[in-house]
């Protein structure tokens, strides 16, 4: 259990020295219990102190590593129930199920899926993380020759899936320096597969039929000394599932109950036959709570809506996506080349460059710091009004640049021309598309 405010000012050197950054010891303990500070910001902490109050400055789904290097994943280390409370810490792994009774052509093509469908937005690349290697062959060689040509054909974290801790070990030869999750340890094979993930440093699942069962498994894996744990209720409905989510999210954060802190593991792919309704299902666990989700496949109709909807509810829901003020230089431009602006809303800014680079016309993109902010909402706001852009414009040296001095601004704030005509004496102001998509047959008639 986590230790409460009052138990970890025990543990404290309790100097009130204030190098923590609070005035007193007691401030940071309270600030510790309830997860608003961390304990490396007391540099006077005993060791013996150190290691009882980690668990109180642990989050209460701790967090768990899959792979190695910069393609590892993350998962876990969530602190509240909903996002608007903080915000959600890390993005659940998105799977793709290989199954070892596949044959080469398929395993490759879904080896190729996994390579092909990624995608660029709003500066970030979006893509699936995790391969699920499932046994369903009984065959460890089998087994272990599938794992093998994964590791070799992908980037991606790898799940290794059997009840059997021999073939576990069998898939472990080929990848454990890559700390697979092994999945699953059960009330039958549990102390056999605990032994592979502490040989092998690799996280572990745990699955049982109910979220009493999964307590006793974790219990016996922490006493063994292991925390690196992924739990599977073993509810295969979507309805048990959901439940199943909430329940362990809400006593882990709420009651501040250990055993079940710790992320888990949703299986899409063993609840429904059709695809669409899989890739539904998917989207209720990317916000509610899983920590992996496994699809029987990746199609990119179903998966980019899914990367798009995950890269939103993890974004901080306080802090707007943002691009650095300043001249954007699209297409090679020069001093014939038009002049546009718009807003440092990451999405609108990645929209505007994207559509300028699809004209192939050599633009220079201005973008003004808007707090984060839309075009209309900055323009609402008072953060992107004629006032304001002129000092931005002069600012900047756009002028030294071109020789035509005309400035294309959006159409949603054509109401700003005349003043930004008063504000910029030099300047011509032409008002552009309202829609993005309008962009390039607009810059394609543009004449300086
Ligand atoms: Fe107390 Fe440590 Fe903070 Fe100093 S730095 S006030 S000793 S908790």
């Amino acid at each position: 259990m986590p230790l409460t405010g009052i138990e970890i000012f025990k543990l404290l050197p309790k100097t009130n020295c204030g190098e923590c950054g609070v005035p007193t010891c007691l401030a940071f303990a309270m600030n510790l219990a309830s997860g608003k500070a961390v304990l490396i910001a007391c540099p006077h902490v005993s060791e013996e102190a150190k290691a009882k109050l980690e668990e109180a400055s642990a989050p209460p789904i701790l967090p768990v590593t899959i792979g190695v290097g910069d393609k590892a994943l993350k998962i876990g280390g969530e602190t509240v129930m909903f996002r608007h409370e903080k915000r959600f810490e890390n993005p659940p792994g998105l799977a793709i199920l290989i199954s070892d009774t596949m044959d080469e052509a398929e395993v490759n093509a879904r080896l190729e899926r996994c390579q092909q469908l990624q995608y660029q937005r709003v500066g970030l690349t979006l893509r699936p993380e995790l391969v699920a290697v499932k046994n369903d062959s009984g065959d460890a060689q089998k087994f272990e020759s599938v794992v093998s040509k994964v590791k070799q054909n992908s980037d991606y974290g790898i799940i290794l899936m059997s009840s059997n801790p021999d073939i576990l070990a069998a898939g472990l030869k080929v990848c454990a320096n890559g700390k697979p999750l092994l999945y699953a340890a059960t009330e039958d094979n549990l102390d056999r597969v605990a032994d592979l993930a502490k040989e092998n440093s690799c996280p572990v699942a745990v699955k049982a039929s109910s979220l009493e069962g999964l307590v006793q498994l974790t219990n016996k894996l922490t006493e063994a000394g292991i925390k690196n744990i992924v739990l599977d209720s073993g509810s295969r409905t979507v309805r048990q599932t959901f439940e199943d989510q909430v329940t362990i999210r809400s006593t882990a954060l709420n009651k501040k109950f250990r055993p079940l802190g710790f992320p888990t593991i949703i299986f899409p792919c063993e609840m429904t036959d059709d695809p669409m309704k899989e890739a539904v299902i998917a989207s209720m666990f990317v916000a509610k709570y899983g920590g992996i989700i496994v699809l029987s496949d990746f199609q990119g109709e179903s998966l980019f809506p899914l990367l798009v909807e995950r890269m939103n509810i993890y974004t901080d829901p306080q802090r707007p996506l943002a691009t650095a003020e300043g001249i954007y230089e699209i297409n090679n431009p020069d001093e014939n080349s038009p002049v546009l602006i718009t807003s440092n809303f990451s999405l609108t800014y990645f929209i505007v460059s994207g559509e300028i680079e699809n004209s192939k016309v050599s633009s220079w993109l201005l973008v003004k710091d808007t707090e984060g902010l839309s075009v209309m909402t900055a323009w609402a706001a008072g953060k992107f009004s004629a006032d304001i852009i002129a000092p931005f414009v002069k600012k900047c040296s756009i002028g030294d640049k071109v020789k035509h001095h005309k400035l294309v601004i959006p159409g949603y704030i054509a109401a700003e021309s005349g003043g930004l005509e008063e504000e910029l004496p030099d300047w011509e102001i032409l008002v552009g598309p309202r829609e993005g998509a309008h962009i390039p047959a607009y810059l394609k008639a543009w004449k300086p």
